[in-house]
This record gives C-alpha cells, sequence and structure tokens, in this order.
C-alpha cells in the first residue's frame, strides 16, 4: 500500500490512480469483451486488490469487500467532488457526484438504482452515498438539522425494519426509497421517505439463525434500568418467545448496546418528543409481553389465558381496559345480522388472534414510525426542488423454505430488473433501430414474461391468489395451488410437483409451487399464502386498538376503519400498485445504476467464488449491458436538451 500524504490531493490522486491500474477500470476496455472468463478475471484480479468497484460506462459494479475499506474517508470524498466522472478510479462517490453535477447544470430530477441479491452491499451502499451529500454539499447552518435529520434517519428505520438473517445480520426487511431534495443552489433542504412492505411475519416467528427486528434486542440490552422496569421487562432476551425462534438472541457482530444508544440520539433529532418515545416503546414491550402470553383449554374447550401477568402489562402499556383485551384475545366477535355474538376461540385461534395483533401492532408502527420521520425532514418551503432518489430495497432471496413474504420481494426484484432492461437495453437498442443506425441486435433475456406471470390482471399468480382469498366457500392454500395449476400450469415459468417432469419432481412437495425468476430457481411453499394475503384481523382487537390510550395506537388504528364496511385490499395487491407508482416516480427521472455482487455464502474477506459470482453476472444480464455499452454511443443525450445547451 502507498503512503497517502493526508495533505496532498495531487500525491493522493497519483497514488490511488496507480494502485487501481490492476486490470481495468471499465470493462468497456477490456479486450475479449464478450468472454464471461475475461469479465470475471478482471472482476477477480481487481477484487483481490480490494479494488471492489468496476465499471460498464456509466454503470457501477461492485462486489461485497466483507471488510472495512479505508475508501470512504473525507479525504476521499473531497478528491470526488465536482471531477469529472471518467477522471478517477471507478467509486460509488462518482456515481453520486455525477448525478448530483447533472441534476444542478441541468436542472432535473435523477435516482440511484442499487441492486442485487440480499447480502450483496445495497444497503451500505445507499448509506454511503447519503453520507457523501451529507459531507459535500454546500449547507448552512439552518440547513445543518435537515442534513442530520436525514442521516439519523437511517440508524432508526435499521432498527425497526432489519434484522439479522442467515444471509446478512444488517437485512432491510422492508423498501425503501428515499428522495433527498435539493434548492437551486444545491443544498438538501429536506426529504421523504416511502417504505415498502415490512416484514411483519418476522415479529412472531423467525427461521433458525435468524433474529427478529433488532430494536428488540436493542431495548433489552441497553434500555436503562428504569425503562425495563417501566415497561415491565427483563434485561434477558431468552425470556421472551418472540426473540428465540432462531436460537441466536446473541450474535457477536452485533451491538446492541451500542447500537440503542445510537439509536436513542437519533430520536432526540429528529423530532421525537418523550411522549412519544414511551409511546413508542410501550409498544415495542407490548408486543414482547403478547408473545409471552399462553393459552389452555377450559372444560369446554375454549381458550384462557394461562397467566394473567403479561396481559396486565399490556393493558398498562398500550392503555386498554384490561377485561376488554382479556376478552378479545379469546373471543371473536361475529356479526349476524343487526346482532353482535361473541365467539369462543380454541386455543389455536387464540393463538393464531394473539400473533395477528402482533404483527398488526408492528407492522402500523413501522408506517407511523416512516411517517413522523417524513414529517420531520419535510421542507416547507414550497419553491421547486430537484431531487435525488435512493432506492434501497430487498434483495432476491432464496432461502429453505420460501413463502409469501419471499414471493413478494422476488417480485419485487423482477420489476426493477424489467425497469432496467427497459431502460437501458431495451430502450437503447430501440433508439438505434429508429434513428436508422446500423447495429446488430444485442438478444438478452427479458424477464417481462415472469413479472407478467405474476402481475397480470385476471390470469396472473397474485389475481388468482386474490380471487382465492375473496371467493365464498372453503378456499385453501392446496385449492390455491390447484388453481394455479389449472391457469398458469403452462407457462414456461411455473412448475408444480404435478406438473413436473419425473427428474424434477423429486424436489418439489405436494404443497409447493415454483417459479423459474430471472436469477433462479425458487420453490415457494404455499402454505400460508392465503391467511397473509388476507392479513385479517378479528374486529374486536381493532376496536380495542381504536380506544387505546396510547396515542400511537391511535394514530395507526383509526375509528373510522372499523365503519368502513368495505374489505381493504389484499397484500399482494397494495404491493403491486405500491411497486406500479414506485417505478412511475422512476421511470420520470435521470438513472444511474449500481449493480451489486456478493463474493461468497459466508461473509469472508477476500474470498472470490467463482461460481457464485459468474450466476450473477449472468442473471443481472452484465455481458450484455457490456455489449451494448461497446457497440453503442458513449455519450447519449436527448436533442431537446442537447439543442438547449
Ligand atoms: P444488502 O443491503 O445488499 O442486503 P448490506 O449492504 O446490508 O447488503 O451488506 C451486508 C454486509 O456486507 C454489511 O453489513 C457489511 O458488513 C458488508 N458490506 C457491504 N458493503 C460493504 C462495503 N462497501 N464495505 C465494507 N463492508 C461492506
Amino acid at each position: 500500500k502507498e503512503e497517502v500524504d493526508e495533505n496532498g490531493d495531487a500525491n493522493m490522486e497519483g497514488a490511488l490512480i496507480a494502485r487501481d491500474k490492476v486490470g481495468v477500470q471499465d470493462f468497456v476496455l477490456l479486450d475479449s469483451h464478450t468472454s464471461e472468463a475475461a469479465f470475471l478475471n478482471n472482476l477477480r484480479k481487481r477484487y483481490q486488490e480490494n479494488l471492489i468497484y468496476t465499471y460498464i460506462g456509466s454503470l457501477l459494479v461492485s462486489v461485497n469487500p466483507y471488510q472495512e475499506l479505508d475508501i470512504y474517508t473525507v479525504t476521499q470524498m473531497k478528491l470526488y467532488r465536482g471531477v469529472n466522472f471518467f477522471e478517477l478510479p471507478p467509486h460509488l462517490y462518482a456515481i453520486a457526484d455525477n448525478a448530483y453535477r447533472v441534476m444542478c447544470n441541468e436542472y432535473n430530477n435523477h435516482f440511484i438504482l442499487i441492486s442485487g441479491e440480499s447480502g450483496a452491499g445495497k444497503t451500505e451502499a445507499s448509506k454511503k452515498i447519503l453520507q457523501y451529500y451529507a459531507v459535500t454539499c454546500p449547507t448552512t447552518e439552518q440547513l445543518q438539522t435537515v442534513r442530520d435529520r436525514l442521516l439519523l434517519s437511517n440508524p432508526v428505520l435499521e432498527a425497526f425494519g432489519n434484522a439479522k438473517t442467515l444471509r446478512n445480520d444488517n437485512s432491510s426487511r422492508f423498501g425503501k426509497y428515499m428522495d433527498i431534495q435539493f434548492d437551486f443552489k444545491g443544498a438538501p433542504v429536506g426529504g421523504h421517505i416511502l417504505s415498502y412492505l415490512i416484514e411483519k411475519s418476522r415479529v412472531v416467528h423467525q427461521n433458525h439463525g435468524e433474529r427478529n427486528f433488532h430494536i428488540f434486542y436493542q431495548l433489552l440490552e441497553g434500555g436503562d434500568k428504569d425503562l425495563l422496569c417501566w415497561l415491565g421487562l427483563e434485561r434477558n432476551p431468552q425470556k421472551y418467545t418472540y426473540l428465540i425462534q432462531g436460537r441466536c438472541a446473541k450474535v457477536f457482530s452485533i451491538n446492541d448496546k451500542n447500537d440503542w444508544k445510537i439509536v436513542r440520539k437519533a430520536f432526540s433529532i429528529i423530532d421525537f418528543t418523550e411522549k412519544d418515545l414511551e409511546h413508542l416503546f410501550g409498544i415495542v414491550a407490548s408486543v414482547l409481553h403478547l408473545g409471552n402470553i399462553q393459552f389452555e383449554e377450559d372444560s369446554n374447550g375454549h381458550a384462557i389465558i394461562r397467566d394473567g401477568s403479561q396481559i396486565k402489562w399490556i393493558s398498562k402499556l398500550l392503555g386498554a381496559h384490561l377485561s376488554i383485551l382479556q376478552e378479545a384475545l379469546t373471543h371473536r366477535k361475529i356479526e349476524a345480522r343487526s346482532e353482535e355474538v361473541l365467539s369462543p376461540l380454541n386455543v389455536d385461534l387464540a393463538f393464531y388472534a394473539r400473533d395477528a395483533v402482533a404483527k398488526a401492532i408492528y407492522g402500523r408502527t413501522f408506517t407511523w414510525l416512516v411517517n413522523k420521520i417524513n414529517s420531520s425532514l419535510a421542507n416547507k418551503d414550497s419553491t421547486k426542488k430537484t431531487v435525488i432518489g435512493l432506492l434501497d430495497i430487498y434483495g432476491f432471496e432464496v432461502l429453505d423454505t420460501n413463502s409469501f413474504e419471499q414471493f413478494c420481494i422476488n417480485y419485487c426484484n423482477e420489476k426493477l430488473q424489467q425497469l432496467l432492461i427497459e431502460m437501458t437495453l431495451k430502450a437503447e437498442q430501440e433508439e438505434y433501430e429508429l434513428e436508422g443506425i446500423e447495429w446488430e441486435p444485442i438478444p438478452y433475456f427479458n424477464n417481462k414474461i415472469i413479472c407478467d406471470l405474476v402481475e397480470q390482471k385476471h390470469k396472473g399468480i397474485i389475481s388468482i391468489l386474490d380471487e382465492e382469498c375473496l371467493r365464498p366457500g372453503e378456499a385453501t392454500d392446496l385449492s390455491f395451488l390447484e388453481k394455479l395449476e389449472e391457469k398458469v400450469g403452462d407457462h414456461a415459468h411455473f412448475v408444480t410437483r404435478k406438473l413436473a417432469d419425473q427428474k424434477t419432481r423429486k424436489s418439489i412437495d405436494w404443497v409447493d409451487f415454483r417459479l423459474l425468476h430471472y436469477a433462479g430457481e425458487v420453490t415457494y411453499c404455499a402454505v400460508g399464502f392465503l391467511e397473509k394475503n388476507n392479513d385479517l384481523l378479528y374486529r374486536n382487537l381493532k376496536e380495542v386498538l381504536c380506544n387505546s390510550k396510547n396515542s400511537i395506537m391511535r394514530d395507526c388504528f383509526l375509528l373510522s376503519e372499523l365503519d368502513n364496511r368495505r374489505r381493504p385490499e389484499t397484500v399482494a395487491t397494495q404491493f403491486k400498485n405500491s411497486l406500479t407508482s414506485l417505478i412511475e416516480i422512476l421511470m420520470s427521472k435521470e438513472p444511474s445504476y449500481i449493480r451489486c455482487i456478493k463474493p461468497n455464502e459466508n461473509k469472508e474477506p477476500g474470498k472470490f467464488d467463482d461460481f457464485l459470482i459468474r450466476h450473477q453476472v449472468k442473471y443481472l444480464g452484465l455481458m450484455e449491458h457490456l455489449r451494448v455499452r461497446r457497440a453503442g454511443f458513449a455519450y447519449r443525450r436527448k436533442y431537446e436538451l442537447f439543442l438547449q445547451r
């Protein structure tokens, strides 16, 4: 490693560039640009020298280093600020700076799409870009607060929305799109966050080796004695059913105590009052107490609560009447004509109701949290702003058992891949042909066929699922599976055990269906799909929450919801609609792309797993992208913009 002179940017630049001359910095410069082996060689060579970034034209390929590299310092940020894109070695900062400079010059909106599978480095990249703007953009004393809030919204959202999974110790379990708003001088003046489908099922269940959302462990580890005492909690996570199913409440790589301090401090900067926090942690604690409620059968086979202590705490923390709460957890209110009848639950249903309420409380509180952060980031000044959007959304996921959540996550990745294809490979090639430029078409896999399979009206999987959820009669996960076989059974990207050939059959269970995604095959277990898509909460539980004295609960469960007799949209349809609007938001902006690659399955620094990486290079369409970049024009501008300049 070269000595770096802290004070001499020029020196440092020289050293940097010399060091970075391993392989080629831009795949476009590869001699054998159609060879996948040459592509991988270049990536490997650079990765082994800790050069994790390489361009394909203006697209950045990033390979997760799984170790702290000394390339994110303030000196580095300053080096990249205002410098032309190709003058310095590839870096996130160059992408960020380029979007920013074009925005300032052309006064238009941008987004940076960071994609890659779970654990490939998306969340880290988006944080680093935000930090880059925070450090390098002009600001005033007045705007310091905005800057701090933008930065500090992150740890709070991560505490509530991220968790340890097998693939990633800090995996985002929700999708996030963040707009950073800039004034005409290029100073960040506000922001807005859109969140997408948080994985609520994690609140009540975690797979082996995984944890619940960080905040639970942070609160128990870091919360001071008085707070825990007020919440009725013990410091030991082992005491809470909802925290120990993955059998790894304590992980050596995560410092919950320290993270708690960061989150606590962040809360005070983003405008949360002590009262807000009291109510917020009251809810977090209530979820833990809920998880410890056990039911047993009375002589009539009805569920009764075994020990009243947890419910007392919940009643206190949520400001709900004890006996009404107790009744709501063990009965279901049924409306028969104009009458309301309370029907006792059996033990299984009582557990189901308990988990449903825990998920609902947590899920809605998360949405409340995002709204609250948004009001603290809102810019009151109504003059026109330009924005740079950062999209950091859950990556493609294949687990041992894949459920409804993975189905939604992977569908989302299909949509983003489709956007990328539309905006790069497809649009550019069509433009050349339209302009009569001699062009040999470059074939690529267009995943629209899979998007359609999932989302097409009436014919797609989501429609079929909704139909099963909404139809009268006995619909079950199995009847859903049969409907799928009937309606999409002949689709080339869909298979079930019944439809599979002899060889494939063995690997698919009777309750499974398999989708051949652009990024690989995923077998989904249909069990739970109907319930998760319906996401219903018994009416009497809703009533308790609407009347809660906890103001966050009252914000989350509005009384008007009780009067509304219309069935809410199903989860999958809501998700589909929110993705459609996201794509619209993105399509109206100028894109920059960062493609993240996971180098190995073991989070190990320096290990370049050829097989794994080749697979990602393939499905991300990087070779095709390179061929288009190589054959196409390096610089492309719309006529109007060119003329204006
Ligand atoms: P994703 O959001 O794609 O699931 P993350 O961004 O959370 O993945 O990255 C997973 C882990 O990899 C991080 O917790 C961090 O330890 C490591 N990591 C990712 N990017 C970097 C980076 N640029 N430098 C150092 N470590 C990184």
